[in-house]
């Protein structure tokens, strides 16, 4: 019986964060001063979890961090992973969440293991205002480089995800409409949520769903198309075919009720939404000699008792236990 939630949620989407060290110190994401504040596991510990957890029904997985092209050995555990079968007996899906710096690269290898997707996050397509919002110089070109090698990969598709922030770059739509189409990736706005290092998130700096709409109808007529029930993304080409856009609104048209995801942190706890209050020892467990029946029956019960939704922007809303970059984005 593949894992459900007390809500009839069937979750079959499983996020693994690899470290959360990270190379850039995104301004919407980190303090610029913060570290690494969480242990990393052996690769051999995530597998026996990501096993564990494709034996309940999970048919795709994740890896994100921190920036998970840090750790070394990705290759080798993407490899591992793509061994892995699901209940109907097939690879699960691996895709992989990274800012793109070191991708050039590792493109080809991740491809050759196992890597199916992969996600690059770029929050500005200009090398100044990209710099300003990753605090790191001289990045863009390496992370263009990134999304070029991963498209000649043959990694499909290719999404680049961008977090727009009034003030810093929602000027920026149209000329991710440009480069979705140029590029042929798949441009994905973000909504910012609270889940920063700073805890500076107010409702006026989101740029929604609907603004994006109409900023990039200046540039170019959009038509939404049909995206799956459990997808964030809401879906939009062109009219005239050429490039595909994305929006994801947890803020303005949260999605919650049709969540599917489980993640797993750096240190080995489960979290079932981004914005719990607390998380579950999974490592711990498996530390203490646990055998796999009990590793089952210990996911089975906290999946049930995943989160109804978030309560984004309520009163007397309670900020989750981790920031982004804590959790696995
Ligand atoms: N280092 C990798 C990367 O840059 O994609 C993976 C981790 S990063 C935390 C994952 C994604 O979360 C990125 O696309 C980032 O832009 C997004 N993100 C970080 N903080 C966010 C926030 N407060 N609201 C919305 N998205 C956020």
């Amino acid at each position: 019986m593949p894992l459900t939630d007390n809500f009839g949620r069937s979750i079959h989407d499983l996020r693994i964060s690899i470290t959360d060290r990270c190379n850039y110190k995104c301004v919407y994401c980190r303090t610029g001063t913060n570290g690494a504040a969480y242990a990393e596991l052996p690769f051999e510990d995530y597998l026996r979890m990501a096993r564990i957890l494709v034996d309940l029904g999970i048919t795709k997985i994740r890896l994100t961090g921190g920036e998970p092209l840090l750790r070394r050995g990705i290759v080798d555990f993407v490899r591992d992973l793509a061994k892995l079968r699901t209940l109907a007996g097939k690879k699960p899906e691996i895709a992989l969440t990274t800012n793109g710096h070191l991708l050039a690269e590792m493109a080809q290898p991740l491809k050759d293991a196992g890597l199916d997707r992969v996600t690059v996050s770029m929050d500005a397509v200009d090398p100044e205002r990209f710099a300003r919002i990753t605090r790191v110089p001289n990045g863009y070109e390496s992370v263009l480089a990134g999304v070029r090698a991963s498209r000649q990969a043959g990694l499909d598709p290719v999404k680049v995800n961008c977090v727009l922030l009034r003030g810093f770059n929602e000027d920026q739509v149209a000329e991710f409409g440009k480069f979705a189409r140029e590029e042929r990736v798949v441009v994905r706005f973000i909504e910012f949520m609270p889940l920063e290092e700073d805890r500076v998130w107010t409702p006026e700096i989101v740029v929604t769903l609907d603004e994006i709409l109409l900023r990039m109808a200046e540039y170019l007529p959009l038509e939404e198309i049909a995206h799956e029930r459990s997808e964030t993304a809401r879906r939009y080409r062109f009219a005239d075919g050429v490039g595909e856009i994305g929006i994801i609104a947890p803020v303005s048209h949260p999605f919650c009720g049709h969540c599917s995801r489980i993640r797993i942190t750096s240190d080995g706890k489960l979290r079932t939404c981004l914005f719990s209050v607390w998380d579950h020892d999974l490592h711990e467990l498996m530390r203490r000699g646990a055998a796999d029946e009990t590793l089952k029956e210990f996911i089975v019960k906290v999946v049930e008792k995943k989160e109804e939704r978030h309560h984004i922007g309520e009163p007397g809303f309670v900020p989750a236990s981790r920031t982004m970059v804590h959790i696995g984005g």
